[in-house]
Parts: C-alpha cells; sequence; structure tokens
C-alpha cells in the first residue's frame, strides 16, 4: 500500500542528496574537529562554512551568531535558563510548544515569575494580551513563528518592535521559536529578535540536530557544559555529518522555497476545497501553508487518525496527548476556544518540502471516505 505521509511538522524524510553530500563526514572524515592535526583543523573550517551559511539564510551575518545544538528543544531550554532571573518575570504564551512551555512550567517551579498570554480565535498569541504582561521587570518574552499545532502565523517582527517598546528593560530579550518556519517561509532577522531557534528534522535534516541564533553583543552562557565546543556556548563533540547534512538540506530548501511554497500551497487549497464541508471543519483558515487544521465534526480524531492510517494515509490528531486534567484537549487547540462539536475531531495535515498535489488528491478521498464511513458507524 502506497503511504501518504502529510505528518511534516512532526518530522520530515531526511533530504537524501543532502544525506549524501554529509556521506564522506561519516567515514572518510570522521576526525575530531577540535583535534590539533590538519584533519580535524579542516572539519573545523567546514562547520564554520555551515555555520556562516545558516546566518546567511536568515540574513543575519552582521547582527546574529549561529551555534549549533542537538535539537530545537535544547536551544529552547538554553535561552530560558539563561534569561530567566530571580525576582523578574517571563512572558509566554498558551500555543507554545513543550519544549518552551513545559520549560517555563519548570522555571515557574523553581520561583520564577511567568505570565501567560492568550491566544485569538485563529491561532495566534493575542498581542494585546501579551504586551500587557510585559513590564520593566520582565527579562524574557518568548512567541513562536509558526506554531506547529495551528499553523498560525505570528507577526514576529512587528511583536518583536512592540516588545522592546514597551519595557525600558535594555535586557528583555525576544526569543522566537522558528522550529516550523525556518526554510519554509522567507524570513530575515532582524535586530529586535534576540534569540531564533530551529531544528534539523522539520526541512530534511536529520532527528538530533538543531541550531540557535542569537544576537552578537548577547553574552550568551552554555546550557551543555564541558570542552567549550562551539565558541564555548554548546560542548559536546560535534556532530559533524548531522551540521552538515542540515545544511545541505537547508540549501535545498533555501533554493527551492517559492517553489515548494507554490506546491504546498496548491495542496493546501485543493484539499480545503475538496473535504466535505458537512464533514470537517477548517479551524484556521489563514495559517502557514504547510499545516491545515481541521476538525471532523462530532467525531473522534483519535479513531479517525487509526482509520485512515489503514488506508495509508499518516497524519496527527489534535486531541489531548497526555492525562493533564486542566487540558481536556490539546492545550493549544483549547487556548483558540474551538466549539465542542469540533474539539475531539481534530487533525492535523502538514506538507513538507516532498510532498506532492497527487497525493494530496487521494488524501481527500480518504478524509472524506473514512469519516462518512465511522459517522455512519455511530448514527
Ligand atoms: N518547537 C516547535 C514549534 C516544534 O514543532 C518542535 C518539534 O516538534 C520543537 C520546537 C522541538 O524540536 P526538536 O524535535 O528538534 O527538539
Amino acid at each position: 500500500m502506497q503511504i501518504i505521509y502529510l505528518d511534516n511538522a512532526a518530522t520530515s524524510k531526511p533530504d537524501e542528496q543532502a544525506v549524501e553530500r554529509a556521506m564522506e563526514f561519516l567515514y572518510e572524515n570522521f576526525y575530531n574537529p577540535s583535534a590539533r592535526y590538519r584533519q580535524g583543523v579542516l572539519l573545523q573550517n567546514q562547520l564554520d562554512i555551515a555555520r556562516n551559511a545558516m546566518l546567511a539564510f536568515l540574513n543575519g551575518q552582521s547582527t546574529h551568531n549561529f551555534i549549533f545544538t542537538s535539537c530545537g528543544t535544547e536551544g529552547n531550554n538554553q535561552v530560558f535558563q539563561f534569561a530567566a532571573k530571580a525576582n523578574k518575570n517571563i512572558v509566554v504564551n498558551l500555543g507554545e510548544h513543550p519544549s518552551v512551555y513545559n520549560v517555563a512550567k519548570a522555571l515557574e517551579q523553581k520561583g520564577i515569575e511567568v505570565r501567560f498570554a492568550k491566544l485569538t480565535r485563529d491561532g495566534k498569541v493575542d498581542i494585546d494580551d501579551l504586551l500587557s504582561l510585559i513590564d520593566d521587570k520582565t527579562t524574557l518574552v518568548s512567541v513562536m513563528h509558526i506554531n506547529n499545532e495551528t499553523g498560525a502565523i505570528n507577526d514576529i517582527e512587528s511583536i518583536a518592535s512592540l516588545v522592546k517598546a514597551k519595557t525600558e528593560n535594555r535586557r528583555c530579550y525576544m526569543h522566537v521559536d522558528g522550529v516550523q518556519a525556518f526554510g519554509k517561509i522567507p524570513f530575515a532577522l532582524e535586530d529586535n529578535i534576540d534569540f531564533y531557534t530551529v531544528s534539523a528534522h522539520k526541512v530534511g535534516g536529520i532527528k538530533g540536530v538543531g541550531g540557535l541564533f542569537y544576537k552578537k553583543n548577547i553574552a550568551l552562557a552554555p546550557f551543555v557544559v564541558g570542552g567549550g565546543q562551539e565558541m564555548g556556548l554548546r560542548s559536546g563533540t560535534e556532530n559533524v555529518f548531522g551540521n552538515m547534512q542540515f545544511y545541505y538540506a537547508m540549501q535545498n530548501r533555501m533554493l527551492n522555497l517559492e517553489r515548494c511554497l507554490q506546491t504546498v500551497k496548491e495542496c493546501k487549497t485543493y484539499i480545503e476545497k475538496h473535504l466535505e464541508s458537512t464533514l470537517y471543519t477548517i479551524l484556521y483558515p489563514q495559517s502557514s501553508p504547510y499545516i491545515l487544521t481541521i476538525a471532523a465534526v462530532h467525531l473522534r480524531g483519535e479513531v479517525l487518525l487509526h482509520m485512515l492510517e489503514e488506508e495509508g494515509l499518516l497524519c496527527s490528531t489534535g486531541s489531548a496527548c497526555s492525562s493533564n486534567a486542566k487540558y481536556k484537549y490539546n492545550r493549544t487547540i483549547q487556548a483558540t476556544a474551538i466549539s465542542k462539536a469540533n474539539a475531539e475531531g481534530v487533525l492535523r495535515l502538514s506538507f513538507g518540502y516532498n510532498t506532492s498535489l497527487e497525493e494530496c488528491k487521494r488524501a481527500v478521498e480518504i478524509l472524506n471516505s473514512c469519516a462518512k464511513s465511522l459517522k455512519a458507524k455511530i448514527l
């Protein structure tokens, strides 16, 4: 059976060409980049080429630095551990990925004051609410670029400038989790964005590789301490293969950004148009072209997901995934105040650099027929 993979916000298939190009760093050039002999120095040079390219992808060469990390989660943790200070506060929001939200919660347990801004109905951060929570004791404001559940795109350039204008505190940092945006939509780093976190495996890189952009004038502290790799900011012998493969995959993403955007837009529009409106609601119409969040009205997303899987379509649900009693449904989805009829039937379809329209045509047939037969079963 043909598998149609529409769960690219969870992870993407590694870019084969990038893997092939990086293979030399597995067997041939396997040396330790910290070694003093020529082979080590050459590898360090390669990593610096990759680092500079990452900065160039976001036009940040003159304003920002970049370190490789082990994942998006690590980058987010590093920023929060660095910026959260006793007797000060940090401002996040209810829609953040667990790698931000749960770190904020853990800091709260340690006595840091954490303020959570609301989301709007279209899944974005409520800017007025966010700004109202910021004061001169705020040391960190964190707003994700593209929400991984709703696909909502936060206008982070304008949010960052509003945040900076709101506080007198020069040590109030603006952090953006860019994991669902990097290599997917056109974007350039700006002065008001102090930190920008990215991850390889959402864009054809391999799992376990990520990166953190930070402003040049910030004396960032390490999160992983040890041998002093990555300019002393991320110790641990470098994942040369992983970092180089991430760089090569990103080269391909940036080269094809517009073409890919065009394709995923076509895919998303096709599915939106052909889903039966008696079966499905489209929840966040203005969202990223890479994410389509829908609700199967009065049906259970979890049950539907497995029926879709039987037909070869892989996607994800937005239903509650933990026993956390506070959130009956997915925390982010719940924060957008969707109706009860929709809340249990949320499905997320997400497209990637290798998704085709043909696959989406088949996907929509499967979506309609599975929802129809589930509805028939329960009525
Ligand atoms: N932030 C967002 C918005 C994500 O979607 C993810 C992954 O799902 C992460 C952070 C974590 O990235 P990683 O899997 O590299 O730790």
